[in-house]
């Protein structure tokens, strides 16, 4: 999974991808991810791991992982290939959803590329050029889909959808920001349009706004109106912070945040946010070797949840012993969760839950 990080220059996108590298989790752990300059890997925080390890004695921890890919360098007129702009579009064609980085702290030291901070601006700029390059998408699909429909008449809601699509970008909406039925949802995915991802808001604020977490903020105020109506959802965080965050190690981290009057980083903030708007769960895996965090998309089922381990898992499947993680807790063992009847056997119909552990039973 592959978060892009956009935002207009001098917003605190390079701070804040620092921080995500300095977080950075080990690659080692991580074949299947992309390492390349711009791409970030950080674990997913799950205090739940910490607690198998108790009750398995566990030699290590290994925990979910997601990408960031810093996609600096989009400007206004990006849509019409200003700055490096196709290329840039083209980056975020390829990530699952888009991090917005928005600036909300005023610094006379900060020069903004439009002069003052405004934050609903800024965005718009960005987004602006994202709904161009939809545009220009959909016109050409709207084109060679009517051509085609000439000879099969099938084809005509798909041309109606489209025709509404670009309506409703013409008049400066976002895809995202629309309704469709499930089978059309599945149309327009296809499509794979800039503003129909998922997308984040981060409200970039100074550090004396992070304890209400920017609600004194009227910047804040501002974008999280503005992606409320959008559906869209808002992380606050102080980038300059996080990366001084960064450096740190588990404990000095924790008593770095208490000091702040926090419970958590804005990173993980982000993680987590990241996480659940992409539909994203974590089974796990639990011995005495490693405990792990798996992540699949929410409605995956037994055999391709085991196929994320090995294809031999998926391949032969014969079941999945499972117990919920809230299940294993409160007994404390997994001999007292066998007694209990806690311990289900799963066929390869069942739909993986966030929070399970399982034990994949399988023939080689
Ligand atoms: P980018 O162009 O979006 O990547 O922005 P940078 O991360 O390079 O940040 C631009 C400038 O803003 C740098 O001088 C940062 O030190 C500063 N900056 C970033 N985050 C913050 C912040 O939270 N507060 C303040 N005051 N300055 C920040």
């Amino acid at each position: 999974m592959k978060l892009g990080i956009v935002g207009l220059p001098n917003v605190g996108k390079s701070t804040l991808f620092n921080a995500i590298t300095q977080a950075g989790a080990e690659s080692a752990n991580y074949p299947f991810c992309t390492i390349e300059p711009n791409v970030g890997v950080v674990s997913v925080p799950d205090e739940r791991l910490l607690k198998l390890q108790q009750i398995y004695n566990s030699e290590k921890i290994v925990p979910t992982a997601i990408e960031f890919c810093d996609i600096a360098g989009l400007v206004r007129g990006a849509s019409k290939g200003e700055g490096l702009g196709n290329k840039f579009l083209s980056h975020i064609r390829e990530v699952e959803a888009i991090v917005h980085v928005v600036r909300c702290f005023d610094d006379p030291n900060v020069v903004h590329v439009d002069g003052s901070v405004d934050p609903i601006r800024d965005i718009e700029t960005i987004n602006i050029e994202l709904i161009l390059s939809d545009i220009e998408v959909l016109e050409r699909r709207i084109q060679k889909t009517q051509k085609a429909a000439k000879a099969d008449k099938s084809l005509a809601s798909e041309l109606e959808i489209l025709e509404k699509i670009k309506e409703t970008l013409e008049g400066n909406k976002p895809v995202r920001s629309m309704n469709f039925s499930d089978d059309d949802q599945a149309f327009v995915k296809q499509l794979n349009l800039l503003t129909y991802k998922p997308v984040i808001y981060v409200a970039n604020v100074c550090e004396d706004d992070l304890v209400d977490n920017g609600d004194s903020n009227e910047y804040v105020k501002r974008v999280r109106e503005y992606a409320s109506n959008e559906n869209s959802q808002v992380v606050v965080i102080c980038a300059q912070i996080e990366s001084e965050i960064a450096e740190l190690g588990d404990d000095e981290k924790a008593e770095f945040l208490k000091d702040l009057g926090l419970t958590e980083s804005g990173l993980d903030k982000l993680i987590k946010a990241g996480y659940s708007l992409l539909g994203l769960i974590s089974f796990l895996t639990a011995g005495p070797k490693e405990v792990r965090a798996w992540t699949i998309k929410n409605g995956t089922k037994a055999p391709q949840a085991g196929g994320k381990i090995h294809s031999d898992i998926e391949r032969g499947f014969i079941r999945a012993e499972t117990i919920a993680y809230e299940d294993l807790i409160s007994v404390g063992t997994m001999s007292a969760a066998k007694e209990k009847g806690l311990v289900r056997l799963e066929g390869k119909d069942y739909i993986v839950k966030d929070g399970d552990v399982i034990l994949f039973r399988f023939n080689v």
